[in-house]
């Protein structure tokens, strides 16, 4: 579904962040991202947004080049700790701001705005504004946003590094019931082992802009394949 072949990232012509990066992503999987800050997370998730271009090696998302799709035609959608509601829309007109960029007629807009808000149980909240609303429920919108033009990928960047370890917690488990609801893939990035071990299909632990393993939560527990992924696996465990 998503394929990275020989990916490599430099920003400044000199250090690699990202090495040699080779990766397959089955379609309707969680993928986690898990590693330590500047190991080249972000970096991988934007040039799988087209927000970078890598400078070697091809990216295919369902066979056909990422370089040649332009951003709105690609059909995912993004959910970042920083990527901001638009704070003058209500909550309604933040979510059908998507799909007016799609050209979806107001009898289709209507009807997906209500069930993308009744998803993340916020049905009575749509004619609030951003600002009246908690850290948590703002998220959730955002979440909702991503989600109300059916996407085929929704990309995640620490979504919930902002929230209290209480609410972080709930909020794992409702954007694991949604996943498992409507079988879209997700990539999600993380630094946090447990938040990753409790919701991915499979988990790519990130060190130094490589992949040091690539397993289902289980086997990296049990079988680290080295000693950065035991240790990083190991802590706050
Ligand atoms: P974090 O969890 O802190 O976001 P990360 O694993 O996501 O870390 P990246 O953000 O991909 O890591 O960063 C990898 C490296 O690339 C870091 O050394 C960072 O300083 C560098 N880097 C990231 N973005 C840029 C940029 N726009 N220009 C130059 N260097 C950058």
């Amino acid at each position: 579904f998503v394929k990275f072949s020989e990916v490599q990232k430099t920003y400044d012509g000199d250090t690699l962040v990202v090495k040699n990066l080779n990766l397959d992503i089955a379609r309707g999987e969680f993928l986690t991202m898990l590693g330590p800050s500047g190991s080249g997370k972000t970096t991988t998730l934007m040039m799988l947004a087209g927000f970078e271009v890598p400078t070697n090696g091809s990216i295919l998302l369902e066979a056909r080049s990422i370089d040649a799709m332009p951003p709105h035609k690609r059909d995912i959608g993004m959910v970042f700790q920083s990527y901001a509601l638009f704070p003058h829309m209500t909550v309604e007109e933040n979510l059908a701001f998507p799909l007016k960029v799609r050209k979806l007629g107001r009898a289709e807009i209507e009807p997906r705005v209500k069930r993308a808000l009744e998803r993340v149980r916020l049905g009575g909240y749509g004619k609030r504004r951003p600002a009246q609303l908690s850290g948590g429920q703002q998220q959730r919108v955002a979440l909702a946003r991503a989600l109300v033009f059916d996407p085929k990928l929704v990309l995640m960047d620490e979504p919930l590094g902002a929230l209290d370890k209480q609410l972080r917690e709930q909020m794992q488990l409702e954007i694991k019931h949604i996943h498992e609801d409507l079988g879209v893939t997700i990539v999600y990035v993380t630094h946090d082992q447990s938040e990753a071990l409790t919701m991915s299909d499979r988990i790519a632990v990130f060190d130094d802009g490589i992949i040091q393993q690539l397993a289902p939560p289980a086997e990296l527990y049990e079988r680290p394949q080295n000693a950065f992924v035991a240790q990083f696996i190991g802590e706050n465990n």
